[in-house]
């Protein structure tokens, strides 16, 4: 089969995620055929820097024999068991010790899932049914960021703040609510209203301080949870300023409501700690995750459960009208748990904080210097660059589709690095190298060069591809 079989088979029969069926129809898929390290390669023979680790997700690398081996060895013993009624199997119940043993202390449950969406329906189902049994049923509004992104399911949408999505197959589900989002470079820098230009940690303690109006609007008494990703991915990895944080626990310890951090990207060392929430010194009552958990090398999801929500589930709860055919899937929780140990035993998560992070965090500042660039950011092993207009510093008319035709430049170059409107996202794998990091930065570069080549050209509709990128 060659590449363009592919396409008309692909064209023919497959509806892709977040994707425009009928321009992609048009265009044709670009087919990924195999991958090792941090490269995957297409059918054409070109080798691409994997930029985003799939999809966040390839935090060990492509082509570990170590994860091959344990999905054959398990699907060789006990290819599936469930675990709903009355039974278990080693896989399941070694992956959630060694889980709970990596989270915070006050983190001694989980609940398997088959990916991160699933975990946050699953988030939804346990905070209420939590203050249920609590005795406070009206505690139903779970309070959530304008564009966050928690997953695809019904809840996920509703949960996450991605106006594209609310705007199809509505109504989403009732009672959850959005407060604004920490992106400083967005809102406060140059945003409009009374942040404007705004000292980034002002503006820190300014969202915090629309989080805590938005619960006196409610009503405590109304308000079961808030959820929030440490650092917003899909959104444009938007990193808060330091103030954020620490304010928003605040606001919450004043009031008597739930803190689900979304770990499904920050979670398994990208942000150089096992969880966002150690970086932030958060302590979450829920922790959604997936992603990293198997470096995707097969689907599986959870959500972690502090005591306190946990010991009411158990204590009180009675039986939990929950679960999924594929929770706790024995051949994924396998590879998640070898998937975990390698982590563990290659020193991978330190060395996101204290080597390769800072690396790379050096190189990519420098980007700011190319006069397309606004802002580098960048924590742990992710990263955003916020393209900006070399005349006036300022954003690009949305319509123009600078970010797009960069992402399809990078690409063109060898490079994954993916766009959210025009901002440039990276988030390789952790096992990325210095001199592969060297590669990135010097592709970045390039495709920033050739970005700002095709915008001087006279007339140019610098829109080579009418694919949107997708906010997941
Ligand atoms: N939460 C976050 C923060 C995510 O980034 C994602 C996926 N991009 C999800 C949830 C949903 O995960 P999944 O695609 O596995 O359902």
């Amino acid at each position: 089969m060659h590449t363009r079989d592919y396409q008309a088979l692909d064209r023919a029969h497959y509806l892709h995620p977040f994707t425009d069926f009928k321009a992609l129809g048009e265009e044709g898929s670009r087919i990924i055929e195999r991958a090792e390290g941090v490269y995957i390669h297409d059918s054409e023979g070109n080798r691409i820097l994997d930029g985003m680790a799939g999809l966040w997700c390839v935090n060990l690398g492509y082509g570990r024999e170590e994860l091959v081996a344990a999905a054959t060895e398990q699907m060789r013993q006990l290819p599936y068991y469930n675990s709903f009624f009355k039974t278990a199997h080693p896989p399941a119940v070694k992956l959630a010790e060694t889980l709970c043993r990596l989270a915070p202390a006050h983190v001694n449950h989980v609940f398997f899932t088959g990916s991160g969406s699933e975990a946050n329906d699953t988030v939804l189902r346990m905070v209420r049914r939590y203050w249920a049994l609590k005795g406070q049923p009206d505690k139903q509004w779970v309070i959530g960021r304008k564009n966050a992104y928690h997953g695809s399911t019904v809840a996920g949408v509703s949960l996450g703040g991605m106006a594209p999505m609310h705007a199809q197959g509505g109504p989403l589900v009732p009672k959850i609510a959005h407060v604004r989002q920490p992106y400083w470079f967005g809102e406060g820098r140059s945003g409009e209203g009374r942040t404007a230009g705004q000292d980034p940690e002002a503006f820190g303690r300014e969202c915090a301080a629309a989080l805590e109006a938005k619960i006196q609007e409610l009503g405590e008494e109304n308000v079961a949870a808030f959820i929030a990703e440490p650092v917003q991915g899909a959104g444009g990895a938007i990193i808060p300023p330091e103030s954020y944080w620490p304010a928003v626990k605040a606001v919450l310890a004043k009031y008597d409501i739930l803190l689900v951090v979304d770990e499904v990207i920050c979670g398994f060392g990208r942000l150089g700690e096992w969880f966002g929430s150690v970086h932030y010194g958060l302590e979450p009552d829920l922790m959604p995750i997936a992603k990293g958990l198997s470096s995707g090398y097969l689907p599986i999801g959870g959500v972690l459960v502090g005591d306190r929500v946990a010991e009411t589930l158990i204590e009180e709860g009675g039986e939990f009208f929950h679960g999924f055919t594929y929770s706790g899937h024995p051949v994924c929780a396998a590879v998640a748990q070898r998937n975990l140990e390698l982590l563990e035993a290659e020193g991978l998560v330190d060395r996101v904080r204290d080597e390769i992070g800072p690396y790379l965090a050096s190189r990519w500042k420098a980007l700011e210097a190319h006069p397309l660039v606004g802002e580098a950011r960048s924590l742990g092993l992710i990263g955003a660059l916020e393209l900006v207009d070399p005349a006036t510093g300022e954003r690009f008319a949305e319509s123009r589709g600078v970010g797009t035709l960069c992402r399809d430049l990078c690409f063109a170059g060898g490079l994954v690095m993916r766009s959210v409107g025009d901002t440039m996202i990276i988030s390789p794998p952790l096992v990325i190298s210095r001199d592969e990091i060297d590669e990135l930065i010097d592709k970045a570069r390039a495709a920033l060069d050739a970005t700002l080549a095709r915008l001087a050209e006279p007339e140019s509709d610098p829109r080579p591809d009418p694919q949107e990128e997708s906010p997941a």
